[in-house]
């Protein structure tokens, strides 16, 4: 693995150490490509706050310390400038003019909340409500068609423990709609390595019947997490177990 895409932050307020840390960690285990995609910061049209986000007034130092580090290592390694972000309805366009402030290379589409956050549900949580269910499927697919994010970051977030069939019929859905984008999976390590819910058995399944592609996240809120070998080569097998084909090298082309 030679590429991560997803990185976090102290700026989002559950990570740590310096983002320098992260940039060291990364060289240090041989990885090419660095990004960091830290929660972006939404300007809610209801005042609200996001708990697990910078602030839109944190924005310039998130991107100048980016910038700084990119410059400083860039004999080492590609830094690269993101964000991950969900697809909410009515607070979308407000995410977008609040990171526009300043150019960046991609979005990675993880959807942490149904509808818009202040009135959704976490779909992490157990639920047999296929309302969640079905608003996490399609609001997922809604910010695959912006055709603005670069790939799906843990698209199996969702703990529906309802009828079996009902996911996988909804679950397939985001898997064509991502393969009909051209947009790779995350195999979320950060999962992996602590037996969350996710990477989901059935949802990859699904994704290797569909001919996804399936590109490897550290999901890294502490900076040797940058690159978790283990959990990494772990993460490989089981992609590989299951007929699932790897984004080369981790490797994306981002123009
Ligand atoms: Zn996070
Ligand atoms: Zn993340």
């Amino acid at each position: 693995m030679l590429a991560n895409y997803h990185t976090h932050t102290y700026l989002c307020k559950h990570a740590n150490g310096n983002m320098e840390e992260y940039v060291e960690n990364a060289i240090k285990s041989g990885l090419q490509i660095l990004g960091f995609s830290d929660h972006a910061p939404v300007r809610y049209s209801t005042g609200y706050q996001s708990y697990f986000k910078m602030h839109p007034e944190e924005l310039s130092l998130y991107v100048n310390e980016v910038l700084r580090l990119k410059e400083k290592y860039k004999s080492d390694i590609e830094i690269l400038l993101g964000y991950e972000a969900e697809y909410y309805p009515l607070e979308f366009k407000n995410m977008i003019d609040v990171i526009s402030l300043y150019p960046y290379d991609y979005l990675i589409l993880g959807q942490h909340y149904t509808k818009n956050e202040y009135d959704g549900f976490y779909p992490g949580f157990r639920t047999e409500d296929e309302n969640i269910l079905k608003d996490y499927v399609n609001q997922l697919i809604c910010g695959i068609e912006t055709g603005m994010f670069t790939y799906i970051a843990h698209p199996d977030l969702i703990n529906y423990v309802g009828d079996e069939k009902i996911y996988i019929e909804e679950l397939q859905k985001v898997c064509q709609a991502a393969k009909k984008a051209n947009m790779p999976l995350e195999y979320n390590i950060l999962g992996l390595r602590q037996n969350r819910q996710y990477p989901n058995p059935l949802f990859w399944k699904i994704a290797a019947g569909e001919e996804n592609t399936v590109i490897i996240g550290s999901d890294a809120h502490t900076p040797v997490d940058v690159f978790d070998k283990e959990s990494t080569i772990r993460a490989i097998e089981e992609i590989e177990s299951m007929g699932l084909k790897r984004v080369e090298n981790n490797i994306l082309e981002i123009i």
